[in-house]
């Protein structure tokens, strides 16, 4: 089952000797934090096992939205909006954003309190949102037949092209001066007196004094190489997208069957609300406790399945010589099969709410392996236990959106800045220093 078609990146060819940084992982958080850093005039080599945003970076729905977010990241999203909207000019290439809004749907009185109170924390950016009552739904979408006790509206969202975006910014990275490897694997980091000297790639040694590592769903497997404990678990979504077809929202919407996003070629990228398929994996058994929280949250979008995916986890080596093949090399690409069933279904309940999808033509499905905390924010942070080495990584099924801010934070920790905002909450340590790890609920 090919995933979607990525714009190609094609690989430098020679293997720089040293850099500043190495940035491991060539999605979207990856390559733009490897922009922040060339831009600034620090020498950076980004190596991807793959090919650039062959992962999650372009199998999203595309959609860029600071509405709805976890209260801890609305600070990074009001930075990442502010880069969406110059970025194409930034960088000369275009990602197809666009501040197309956003409309998620209530479909309870709960839900509107809810989004109602939500709303608050917006207040200090002054990014305008409003609730629409059923009537203005009606207005806005005079067309849909869907019954709704009122809508989170929020005009500065908007959406881009997943296929585009992380390759225009790797480009972009490459025109700075940075070296951009594809095929690529880094096998692990080196240390001299404890603090980073280099990484081992499959294609032989950088030295650099800094690391970030952005390898998405890999994270959990590279740190545990290095002791290090992150607890990250994956789960799999699906989605498909229709041809070309007039009359569907501009606004991408959310409702509790179907989640649908207009793209540039004019079809629509659609997936279910709500629903996620979760393998149970030796994993699953190692972090359960601390999932516990997260679980009891989304505990009725989850569907549990046992597959060969528990057998692919275990026979997994979690330790690995650098001379050697390294598990990252035995996958180029995370490639699941999509659940047909979930995404038709939701195409069926997109058709009931809106007409003009009645003869849309499914013009392919992929699936797509989102990694998670137990926390569902991710972790932007230097790894005090390895002077040098940085994490980025666990966005936890919104990470294309807040990605361009991610990096900058990134590169402001990486290059001891003030970072552009507060770091504190997405600390590495927060798993181990007693903090309560959960994600906040009611939103
Ligand atoms: C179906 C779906 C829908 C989603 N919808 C949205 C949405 O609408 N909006 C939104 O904001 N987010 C959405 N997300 C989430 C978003 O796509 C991710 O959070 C984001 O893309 C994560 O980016 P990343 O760079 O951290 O990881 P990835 O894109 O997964 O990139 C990690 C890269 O690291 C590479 N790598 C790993 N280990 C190594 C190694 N050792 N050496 C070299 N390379 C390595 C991998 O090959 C991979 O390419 C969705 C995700 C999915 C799957």
């Amino acid at each position: 089952m090919p995933g979607p078609f990525v714009t190609p990146v094609h690989g430098d060819l020679d293997l720089p000797e040293a850099v500043d940084v190495v940035v491991i992982g060539g999605g979207i958080v990856g390559v733009s934090t490897a922009l922040e850093l060339a831009e600034r005039g620090v020498s950076v080599a980004l190596c991807e096992k793959g090919g650039i945003a062959q992962e999650q970076s372009s199998r999203n729905w595309g959609w860029v939205r600071i509405s709805r977010r976890d209260p801890r990241e609305v600070p990074l999203m009001a930075e990442a909006l502010r880069i969406w909207r110059d970025l194409d000019r930034r960088i000369g290439r275009p990602t197809g954003y666009a501040r197309s809004g956003i409309v998620f749907t209530c479909p309870t009185d709960k839900d509107v309190e809810n989004y109602t109170n939500w709303q608050r924390h917006l207040e200090p950016w002054q990014i305008a949102s409003r609730m629409l009552d059923p009537g203005e739904f009606k207005a806005m979408f005079p067309e849909a037949n869907l019954e709704v006790k009122g809508a989170l509206y929020t005009p500065a969202d908007g959406r881009a092209e997943p296929q585009r975006a992380a390759p225009a910014i790797a480009e972009a990275a490459r025109d700075r001066g940075a070296s951009i490897l594809t095929e690529c694997a880094v096998r692990g980091i080196e240390t001299t007196g404890g603090r980073i000297s280099g990484v081992v790639t499959e294609r032989g040694s950088i030295a650099c004094s800094s690391v970030v590592l952005a390898g998405g769903a890999w994270s959990n497997l590279f740190c545990g190489l290095y002791g290090l404990d992150l607890p990250q678990l994956t789960v799999l979504a699906s989605v498909l997208r229709t041809k070309p077809l007039e009359g569907g929202p501009e606004q991408a919407i959310w409702a509790k069957d179907f989640a649908c996003r207009k793209r540039q070629d004019g079809g629509y990228t659609i997936a279910c609300g709500h629903e996620n398929v979760v393998d149970i994996v030796p994993n699953s058994f190692r972090y359960a406790r601390r999932f516990l929280p997260a679980l009891r949250e989304d505990w009725n979008s989850l569907n549990f399945r046992l597959s060969w995916r528990f057998l692919e986890e275990a026979r997994t080596p979690r330790k690995w010589k650098l001379d050697a093949a390294s598990p990252f090399e035995y996958c180029r690409v995370l490639d699941p099969k999509p659940d047909r069933r979930m995404t038709e279904r939701a195409l069926g309940e997109m058709t009931r709410a809106f007409p003009a999808f009645k003869n849309a033509e499914i013009a392919q499905h992929w699936g797509g392996r989102i990694d998670v905390t137990p926390d569902a924010i991710p972790v932007i942070s230097a790894i005090d236990e390895i002077p040098g080495f940085h994490v980025a990584t666990g966005f936890s099924g919104h990470g294309f959106g807040i990605g361009p801010g991610a990096g900058r934070l990134m590169a402001d920790i990486v290059m001891n800045r003030t970072p552009v905002v507060d770091p504190a909450e997405f600390r590495f340590s927060r798993f181990t220093d007693g903090s309560r790890v959960a994600p906040i609920s009611g939103f």
